[in-house]
């Protein structure tokens, strides 16, 4: 099994391998193929098995370059965490000339995000107050969003973001694809998966 037989876009493949990776890890594997065909998956992974890139990947690989609207959005529980991932997202998607990706997160000017965004944005990463406050202001809008990737579902639960994550399903377009990974799968995370995602692909690695 390679990156090859993935039938991901060309200049994807090539970010891959100029990342440096190889081989697709477990996760990758198994995840990415389902995450392409548009379906939901629920991943029980922790830090350290390619997470990252395997929404990352997904995600460029499902965004269309030629939209300039927002089409995916990442959720992280911590400022750290969204601007590592989006470093990620970035580097892989190098060599992807139309794709613009955004972090969302408090302590930064509400105004520059605003700017970024009218630019035409298909990717935004964020954690969840600053991303809501976006769409309550109408700076950020989710009519176009096709896949929403929760990552860290459990962390971000235990840091009294439920309601806000609940808020944030809802303001999804009804279709929307969802992604959805944590470490570990507590009632609340199982609540979650039950309430808003549709016959999920399940994958523990
Ligand atoms: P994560 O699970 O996203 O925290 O990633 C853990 C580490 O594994 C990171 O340093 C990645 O760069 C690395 N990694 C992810 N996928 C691969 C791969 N297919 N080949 C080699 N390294 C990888």
């Amino acid at each position: 099994e390679s990156f090859d037989h993935m039938n991901l876009k060309m200049d994807l493949l090539h970010g891959i391998y100029g990342y440096g990776f190889e081989k697709p890890s477990a996760i990758q594997k198994q995840a990415i193929k389902p995450c392409c065909e548009g379906r939901d998956v629920i991943a029980q992974a922790q830090s350290g098995t390619g997470k990252t890139a395997t929404f990352s990947i997904s995600v460029l690989q499902l965004v269309d370059e030629r939209i300039r609207d927002v089409q995916a959005l990442i959720l992280a529980p911590t400022h750290e965490l969204a601007q590592q991932s989006h470093g990620v997202l970035q580097s892989i998607g190098t060599k992807m000339k139309n794709i613009r990706s955004h972090v969302c997160i408090g302590g930064t000017r509400i105004a520059d995000d605003q700017a970024k965004l009218s630019g035409g944005v298909q990717v935004v990463v964020g954690t969840p107050g600053r991303v809501m406050d976006m769409i309550n202001r109408g700076i950020l809008s989710t009519a176009r969003i096709k896949v929403f990737v929760v990552d860290e579902a459990d962390e971000m639960l235990s840091r009294g973001f439920r309601d806000q994550i609940y808020d944030l399903f809802k303001a999804m377009p009804h279709d929307v694809q969802v992604i959805l990974l944590s470490a570990t799968m507590p009632p609340e995370v199982f609540e979650i998966t039950k309430k808003f995602m549709r016959n999920p692909v399940k994958i523990l690695v």
